[in-house]
């Protein structure tokens, strides 16, 4: 085989094996595991499927005081951990497309949908600086183009947060309590909306479930026509859009004022890791 051969024959994502396109192999194919249904809330498959229940016994307890659901594409296993640690860790970029592919049957609701904004879950600033990338945002420009919708940076991680890994569920909620801001300057774009918290790997989606609460809790509203330039950041598209739909509500902004957290909140994450596997 040519040189150039190597470089443009299309492989697995996964194994690299050549092949005609750049799709996972067969193999590879079959070791991922897609997500069908599960606990409106925390996404975790039920053991027992019974007709009709769309939440888990744990979730129906527990009254976080808000309205979300919480999916995830693929369950975490070796392929998936391998592909999320080659994107987080190794500058694989080529992956976010192939994610974004894997969200599309839970996205597929959102498609057109206008009212739908996508907040990707932050890194601490010191770590989004070692890393150089936020491997959530990424994803989260590729499908808010997919969608048509607008990613909104809402959210600032002000704590630098241990790791979750060898945590209980009580403990990974009190370890990200008080974790994320509101960054004011975007709090407008999220009133009357329907959020999307974007996430690469949800455990007990105790992280997710802070930055949820903190767009619902923290919604103040601050006054319109600042930094409209500044929305989304480099991968955002669309600011058209929103100077239209800046200057077509900017006649309600007392009544805004009151109430501007956003509608409802879906989670969403890339893999599920299945407690079983904990
Ligand atoms: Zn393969
Ligand atoms: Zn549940």
């Amino acid at each position: 085989m040519q040189i150039l051969e190597i470089f443009f024959t299309p492989r697995c994502p996964i194994c690299g094996v050549f092949q005609d396109s750049n799709n996972f192999c067969y193999e590879c194919f079959s070791s991922v595991e897609f997500l069908n249904g599960g606990c409106l809330k925390c996404a975790e498959p039920f053991e027992y499927p019974v007709p009709g229940v769309e939440i888990c016994q744990k979730c129906a307890e527990l009254n976080l005081g808000f309205e979300y659901e919480m999916r995830a594409a693929i369950v975490y296993n070796s392929t998936a951990k391998n592909l999320i640690l080659r994107l987080k860790n190794h500058q694989d970029f080529g992956l976010v497309q192939l994610f974004s592919h894997v969200l599309r049957p839970i996205l597929a609701d959102f498609k057109g949908v206008s009212d739908v904004v996508i907040v990707p879950v932050p890194l601490y600033k010191k770590r989004l600086v070692w890393r150089g990338y936020n491997q959530t945002s990424l994803l989260a420009n590729v499908v808010a183009r997919e969608l048509g919708v607008q990613v909104v940076h809402a959210l600032k991680r002000v704590k630098n947060t241990n790791s979750q890994a060898m945590k209980t569920t009580q403990e990974r909620i009190e370890n990200v309590a008080g974790a994320f801001e509101i960054d004011k300057k975007f709090a407008r774009f999220l009133t009357n909306k329907h959020v999307l918290v974007l996430d690469d790997v949800i455990t007990t989606g105790a992280t997710a479930l802070e930055c949820a609460k903190t767009l619902q809790n923290g919604g103040v509203y601050e006054g319109f026509g600042n930094n409209i330039g500044e929305i989304g950041g480099k991968g955002s598209e669309g600011l058209g859009k929103i100077s239209e739909g800046v200057s077509k509500d900017s006649g309600r902004e007392s009544k805004i004022g009151q109430n501007c957290g956003p509608r409802m909140v879906t989670i969403v994450g890339i893999a599920r890791r299945l407690r079983h596997f904990r």
